[in-house]
C-alpha cells in the first residue's frame, strides 16, 4: 500500500483541517485528539509522509526516527505528565486498529489507565 495524501492527518498537515496544536516544529506536529480517551490524549505526527511505524522505521533516517521519539518524550514533559506518568501507543495495521494511515504516536495521560489491552 502506497500513503494516500487524503488522509485526514495529511490535511491537518496541510492546514485544510483546523487542529489544536500543542508542538510544532520542522519534522513534527502534535495536537489534541478530536475524541480524547484520557484527561490528556495528544498525537504526534511526523510531517513526511510515512503510513505506519514499520514505514516510518524503514524509510526514515535513523536520525529522524531518533529525533521523532525523542521529541514524543519531550512533549509529554511540556504536557506537564511525565511526573504522574503517560501512556504511548502506536497502532499498526488492521490487527492493531490503525484507523489513520499517517504514521502518529498517542500520548494519553491525566488519569491512572486501564489494562493494556482490552480483552474481546
Ligand atoms: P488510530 O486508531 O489510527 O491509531 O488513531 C487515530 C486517531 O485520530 C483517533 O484517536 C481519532 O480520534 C483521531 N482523529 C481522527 N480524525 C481526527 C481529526 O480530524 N482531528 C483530530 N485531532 N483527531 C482525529
Amino acid at each position: 500500500m502506497s500513503y494516500q495524501p487524503d488522509n485526514i492527518f495529511a490535511k491537518i498537515l496541510r492546514g485544510e483541517i483546523p487542529n489544536d496544536t500543542v508542538y510544532e516544529d520542522d519534522e513534527v506536529l502534535a495536537f489534541r485528539d478530536i475524541n480524547a480517551q484520557a484527561p490528556v490524549h495528544v498525537l504526534v505526527i511526523p510531517k513526511g509522509e510515512y503510513i505506519s511505524l514499520d514505514d516510518f522505521t524503514q524509510g526514515a533516517s535513523a536520525e529522524v526516527v531518533g529525533r521523532f521519539f525523542q521529541k514524543v518524550a519531550e512533549i509529554a514533559r511540556q504536557l506537564g505528565v511525565d511526573g504522574e506518568g503517560y501512556r504511548v501507543i502506536a497502532n499498526t495495521g488492521h490487527n492493531g486498529g490503525q484507523e489513520v494511515p499517517h504514521f502518529h504516536m498517542h500520548i494519553c495521560a491525566g488519569r491512572r489507565l486501564g489494562r493494556m489491552i482490552a480483552q474481546g
